[in-house]
């Protein structure tokens, strides 16, 4: 037997609670795995509470994300003892998830875990960190470098913009932060923002082409934010975009990737090819380490997640939330 936050739906209704269970009910899959640390994303919160249909199947074990050992592996790449991560590839959603003791997943989802990073620093980091790291590669690979000019985080306080803030700092970028709590400005220059713009500035119907202001974006908010931030990008910059904060539409023209040759990135971390996830989580251990992570997360015992995720969906949470399983 093995503890999991297991979610179950029938006609009594939709059940979410920290059980045991039989480790014969495991999926398939070529890799077992103890875990030793998962996360709390948003996914896993609308997971937990039931407020979006992001479990696909029944009964389900959260968690999108996690970080531990190999106990027994059919994968040719993965040995007993090997520290892995994984992100994504429907874990928690479609395959039984990461908040659980044990995960039997399949090793072509697995990466390993870089040395200098411990699997507490690895879900500090969790698929809000990789994620940013994947969009600020998106913007490097069109050639956007520190001196092309400011880079815009949108939906700045949030997992994904709060690491997008400092991994832009650490490489050298002028990073502005969007925002819409702009009694965090200082918070957001703290981690990294030269300076703070208010999201209501990008939130409204704009002009196809306004001024030109920044070399590049890293967009988690989408709708009409998204289509101002193309609108702003100086000729021959990049948008990195990767969430839906504000809304799933685009009311957007052509022009700005017609007449000032912006280039959009859509970037999905859920299926990013291995060869991606190693390179960004490799770029990931060269900036954080376990001092400048202590300081951005909270670490719960297993037992306080499902709590946690409820907070998480009320605005309570500041930060990252590391879940110690064992
Ligand atoms: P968070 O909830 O931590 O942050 C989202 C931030 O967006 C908020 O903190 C807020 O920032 C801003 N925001 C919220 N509502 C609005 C709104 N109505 N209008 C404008 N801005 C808003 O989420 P994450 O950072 O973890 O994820 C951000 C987005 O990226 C989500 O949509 C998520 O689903 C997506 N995502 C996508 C991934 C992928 O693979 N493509 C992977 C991970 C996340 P502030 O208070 O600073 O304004």
């Amino acid at each position: 037997m093995f503890k999991a936050i297991l979610i179950n739906k029938d006609d009594s209704g939709y059940q979410c609670q920290l059980t045991e269970v039989d480790e014969a009910q495991l999926p398939e899959g070529d890799v077992l795995v103890e875990v030793e640390y998962s996360t709390l994303n948003y996914k896993d919160g609308l997971a937990i509470t039931g407020k979006s249909p992001v479990v696909r199947r029944f009964p389900m074990v959260a968690g999108i994300d996690f970080s531990g050992k190999v106990i027994e592996s059919q994968h040719p790449n993965f040995a007993p003892g090997d520290d892995v991560i994984l992100n994504g590839w429907g874990v928690g959603e479609t395959h039984w998830g990461g908040l659980a003791e044990r995960a039997c997943v399949k090793g072509d989802w697995l990466i390993k875990r870089p040395a200098s990073l411990s699997s507490q620093d690895a879900m500090a980091i969790g698929t809000a960190g990789y994620t940013a790291m994947l969009c600020v590669q998106a913007i490097q690979r069109a050639g956007v470098t520190p001196e092309s000019g400011p880079v815009l985080v949108t939906g700045a306080n949030g997992g994904v913009g709060s690491f997008a803030l400092r991994i832009l700092q650490r490489l050298g970028y002028e990073a502005w932060a969007s925002t819409g709590r702009m009694d965090e400005a200082e918070h957001l220059k703290a981690i990294g923002a030269t300076d703070v713009i208010d999201r209501a500035e990008l939130s409204e119907p704009g002009r196809p082409l306004q001024a030109e202001r920044w070399a590049a974006a890293i967009d988690s908010v989408g709708s009409h934010t998204l289509a101002n931030v193309c609108a702003q990008i100086k000729w021959g910059g990049a948008v990195a975009a990767c969430g839906l904060a504000q809304g799933m539409d685009f009311p957007s023209t052509v022009a700005p990737f017609i007449l000032r040759g912006v280039t959009l990135y859509g970037v999905d971390s859920v299926m990013q090819p291995v060869a991606m996830r190693e390179q960004a989580w490799a770029a990931l251990a060269e900036i954080f380490n376990e001092e400048s992570l202590a300081q951005i997360t909270e670490v719960i015992p297993f037992e306080q997640a499902i709590p946690a995720a409820h907070d998480l969906l009320a605005g309570k949470i500041r930060g990252r939330v590391a879940v110690k399983i064992k």
